[in-house]
């Protein structure tokens, strides 16, 4: 069964310039539940006093969700994340040869027994804790070592092995298939008897990134991490709008309330600072907008004409805009809206003559303004009748 976990308030406060408030964040984190996020991870308690309070108070919530908290693999940071009394501690440490030489003065087996050692510790602590290991840049570090330490960490209790590719590295199709990684490791531990679930994090720095959970998820990934607008480092990861939205249309998951999706990004995007885009999929203003006359002549015989997605599963409407681009179906579809059923033919051209004019100028007229431009035509067209 796959989950889905939001690290809009972890991984996305690492988006430049974004910080979000206690109160604001739980407030995240209730929608996020409400949607029916299976995992909220809430942000790492040792980086600031303010986060260690609002992963605290996010995990004392009751929340359906499973409460998370990110931690190096260090005893202070577990213990912590453990005082908070989340349910999951997501621990992470990098076996790439060239990070354990450089960086961690370590060799891999020393980096093991640290790991090990620290995933020992937190079930110690508490039995039910899900712990979730995450080899830091997974898929550009060496394979063997990848394997080696994940072997490791699931034999000292560690409950998910989260394949990360850090920088968006992965290409679908090619030698740097995410599908081939997932079977590639998914092979290596079950061979073993090893069969912790796979999360997948995916950055989005090559565009791929929901490409990429997707490769993981048909692989056998059952965990995919997302945020909302794809918050995070640099270009950021899987945008949880569009994850969800194509499990749920194309691959046949009904797991969430996505009506719920368009009130959760204009309030993130909002207090995060970060526009959405008219043309970002799923959630833009036009991303269930028709526009070019011919489309929109189609579309209102079927909307399947021009469009691949239903906008009712998210609990929304078709519209169509009037511009520069509109044709005469698009104004007596329109037309309709506003009950102008009877206008003529004749007053009709003239109403799409100033809706294009209108549009020329770069603006959109909407439905509300329809009807002052019918008026003007209708009082014009008498005027004109009586000066004969
Ligand atoms: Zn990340």
């Amino acid at each position: 069964m796959l989950q889905i976990l939001d690290s809009t308030l972890r991984e996305g406060e690492q988006t430049p310039g974004v910080y979000f408030d206690k109160h604001i964040k739980l407030a995240i984190a209730k929608m996020l539940d409400d949607i029916g996020v299976d995992i909220i991870e809430t942000g790492h308690p040792s980086v600031t006093q303010e986060i260690h309070d609002s992963v605290q108070i996010i995990a004392h919530n009751n929340f359906k969700a499973i409460v998370g908290a990110h931690a190096r693999s260090l005893k202070d940071d577990v213990q912590l994340a453990l005082n908070c009394g989340v349910d999951f501690i997501g621990i992470f440490y990098c076996v790439s040869d060239d990070r354990l030489n450089t960086v961690f003065k370590k060799d891999l087996a020393e980096a093991i027994i640290q790991i090990t050692d620290v995933i020992k510790f937190a079930k110690s602590q508490n039995p039910d804790i899900i712990i979730r290991y995450t080899p830091e840049d997974t898929v550009r570090s060496e394979f063997s070592n990848v394997v080696a330490v994940s072997i490791a960490a699931v034999e000292a209790g560690a409950d998910i092995i989260s394949v990360a590719d850090t920088t968006g590295y992965m290409i679908p199709g090619t030698d740097r298939s995410m599908f081939d990684y997932i079977s590639k490791l998914k092979y290596e531990l079950n061979s073993r008897g090893l069969n912790p679930k796979i999360a997948v994090h995916c950055h989005n720095d090559r565009g791929f990134a929901l490409a990429n959970a997707l490769d993981a998820y048909r692989a056998g990934a059952e965990i995919i991490d997302a945020s909302v607008l794809g918050l995070g480092e640099r270009a950021g990861i899987v945008d949880l709008a569009q994850i969800m939205m194509v499990l749920t249309a194309d691959f046949g998951l009904n797991n969430w309330k996505l009506d719920k999706l368009d009130e959760l990004y204009q309030f993130v995007s909002s207090h995060s600072g970060v526009p959405i885009p008219g043309n970002y999929p799923i959630i833009g203003k036009h991303a269930f907008t028709h526009c070019a006359g011919v489309h929109t002549h189609a579309a209102a015989i079927n909307p399947t004409h021009y469009e691949s997605l239903d906008p009712q599963l998210l609990g929304k409407e078709r519209t169509f805009s009037l511009d520069h681009m509109s044709g005469i179906a698009s104004i007596k579809y329109a037309l309709s809206f506003i009950g102008e059923t009877k206008l003529s033919p004749e007053l009709q051209l003239e109403v799409l003559a100033q809706v294009k004019n209108i549009g020329q100028k770069g603006k959109v007229v909407e439905l509300t303004e329809l009807p002052h431009i019918v008026h003007f035509i209708k009082q014009n067209y008498k005027h004109k009748q009586k000066s004969k």
